[in-house]
């Protein structure tokens, strides 16, 4: 789960971590006195939205030389004009995809004075099972274009869990960003501090671009991104509570309230699975066939047929959709109750595309007599390649 800027700004300061004083808006009407809690002279105005380069991205009918995401401003009249300008807009930056994300809170923040931006993250390094900082004096930029052309200005190292956070790692993150007198003693303070708030928060991912040093010679974050590792938001109710469900995919939302494992994709062909695995090989199957699938759905073990019904709703609402295949094998799950949900979604829904249907294993006879005497308009495939060849056909002719 991701958080917004401002969010992540307000975990880091409760920890203690240097970041600037900002007050978030919801409203046009509410930017002025939130910029007047401030006193300049710089204000910085942040569009808040789950994705970064939004200093360099664009809005979505932008008038002639109109500035991104992120804007200076010198009064708070200016900061207040700014605010009210951006919200309600779409905001198209390189990590949101062409279709951007609509601007519902802007972040009102004290400027800063740079001196330098470098670049620090922390994550969750998946071939050492590590905590990993990653760090690199070339912060502000895209840090995949460092990574890509000059590979060698990034540092990274693991954090073994045992032993934990110690004084050199802070210090040779400190070096490699050449820093200097107070700031080796801030950044021990501050490496330290992040790691704890990654650790008790179980965050993912943690990413201050830039991390800067002012012109006074301070250290301070100036951006923060961070994700949270959904499985553990059970024990994490104060970050659940930072839950911007505007900000997330309408059907994975919507999939999340029925336990369904669903990701959305771009594809034309929509995945009933049951099981990660033959979901991942259905996907790939159709794609060996020449099609693209629309997601991955895993309805899981022991569904209901409520479930497999909200599953086939989530799946033909998305206009990409031109075809389905249901893939399941009955193991735990029976081919009955998927049967039976697949005709009770048709009969809510409607049935606008062709759809495939393979059932294998548990009671595999009584679900293909029920879908057999429905009425439906189904194609009935009897192994997994046949039923990918047959989907594809009907959508691609
Ligand atoms: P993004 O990464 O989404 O573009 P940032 O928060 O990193 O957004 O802002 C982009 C740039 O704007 C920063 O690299 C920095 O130069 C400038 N900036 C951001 N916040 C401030 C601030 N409080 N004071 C001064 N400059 C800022
Ligand atoms: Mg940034």
């Amino acid at each position: 789960m991701n958080i917004h800027e401002y969010q992540a700004k307000a975990l880091l300061r409760s920890y203690g971590v240097p970041v600037s004083d900002g007050r978030v808006v919801f409203k046009a009407d509410e930017a002025k006195s939130a910029a007047g809690a401030m006193d300049g002279p710089l204000w910085v105005v942040k569009a808040q939205i789950h994705a970064g380069g939004r200093g360099k991205g664009k809005f979505v009918e932008a008038s002639a030389g109109e500035k991104g995401g992120v804007r200076i401003a010198k009064s708070v009249e200016e900061a207040a004009d700014h605010a009210a300008k951006m919200l309600g807009r779409t905001l198209v930056t390189h990590q949101t995809g062409p279709a951007g994300k609509t601007v519902g809170r802007i972040y009102i923040e004290d400027g800063s004075d740079i001196s330098r931006e470098l670049y620090l993250a922390l994550l969750v390094d998946r071939v050492s099972s590590r905590i990993s900082f990653v760090v690199s004096t070339e912060g502000g930029m895209d840090i995949e274009e460092v990574a890509a052309n000059t590979p060698e200005k990034i540092l990274s190292f693991n954090v073994d869990p045992v032993a934990g956070i110690q004084g050199f790692h802070g210090r040779r993150v400190a070096f490699t960003l050449g820093l200097e007198g107070k700031q080796v003693k801030q950044c021990v303070d501050m490496i330290n501090k992040l790691y704890k708030v990654f650790v008790e928060k179980d965050a993912e991912m943690l990413e201050i671009n830039p991390l800067i040093v002012t012109t006074d010679g301070d250290l301070k974050c100036l951006d923060a991104k961070m994700s949270f590792d959904s499985n553990s938001l059970y024990r994490q109710p104060d970050i659940l509570s930072l839950r911007d469900e505007s900000e997330e995919d309408a059907k994975e939302l919507a999939a999340s309230k029925f336990d369904l494992n669903y990701i959305a994709l771009d594809g034309e062909i929509g995945c009933m699975v049951n099981g990660a695995g033959l979901a991942m090989a259905t996907m790939d199957i159709i794609k060996l066939y020449g099609a693209e699938p629309a997601n991955f759905l895993d309805v899981g073990g022991g569904a209901t047929t409520e479930k497999v019904t909200e599953a086939f709703k989530i799946i033909t609402s998305d206009p990409n959709v031109k075809g389905i295949l249901v893939n399941i094998f009955g193991g735990i799950m029976r081919c009955d109750v998927i049967a039976e949900g697949v005709i009770a979604a048709v009969k809510q829904v409607g049935l606008k595309v062709p759809l495939v249907v393979r059932l294998e294993g548990t009671n595999v006879e009584k679900g293909k007599e029920i879908i057999a005497n429905s009425g439906l308009n189904v194609i009935a495939a009897d192994d997994l390649k046949d039923g990918a060849e047959k989907i594809v056909k009907a959508v691609k002719g």
